[in-house]
Order: structure tokens, then sequence, then C-alpha cells
């Protein structure tokens, strides 16, 4: 079997169809290394989704167990929108998606047709 070939049944396939919205966000909270998203398959045939421990993948001595992508996606989301709609983040972002917005319509504005 060729390295493509065997490539194909490792976990990191998963990652082709299956988006980690925490890629290079989400950090162990046990050792501080990045936690990248996983599928596997059970025994049963079910596709498990999650993030897991760089330094646990590696084997590099973390232990940190894996997390559910659902859970975490779904946690992280609630906690982002709830924080935007509890502290006055809403005006603040208003106000920087306008200043953007003023900079590409200038920008749009300066090229020639
Ligand atoms: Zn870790």
């Amino acid at each position: 079997m060729d390295r493509l070939e065997n490539n194909k049944y490792s976990p990191s396939s998963y990652k082709a169809d299956e988006r980690y919205l925490l890629t290079s966000k989400l950090m162990c909270c046990d050792c501080g290394a990045l936690m990248v998203g996983e599928g596997g398959t059970s025994h049963s045939g079910k596709v498990y989704h999650y993030y897991k421990c760089v330094s646990d993948k590696k084997k590099h001595g973390c232990r940190r167990k894996s997390v559910r992508k659902n859970a975490i996606e779904e946690l992280v989301m609630r906690k982002t929108v709830q924080s935007v709609f509890e502290c006055n983040a809403m005006d603040s972002l208003v106000k920087h998606l306008m200043m953007w917005q003023a900079k590409e319509n200038t920008a749009v504005s300066m090229q020639k047709p």
C-alpha cells in the first residue's frame, strides 16, 4: 500500500469533508499547545469529529482528553454571541465595520474601469 493509499484511512483524511471552525484558535488548557480537528470511526461505523491536543497527538506528554467538535464549537459560538450582545461590543463592532466599509469604498472608487 503506498503512502497516498495509506493516508486514505488515517484520521486526518476526515478533515477534507469537515470544517473545524476553531482550527488555530483552540488551545489546550493543560499544556498550551494548539488543538487540532480530527475524525474517526467507531467500531459501529459512526463517524466522530473532535479536537485533540497536538502534544497528545504527537505523544509529547500531554494527556488532555479530546473534546467533541460539536460541543466545543457550539459553546464558543454561544459565548461569543453572548459577549457581543452583553457588553457594549456591538457599538464598537458597528463603528469598525463602518470604517472598513468606508476604506473599501475608497479603494473601489480609485480603481480605473
Ligand atoms: Zn495539551
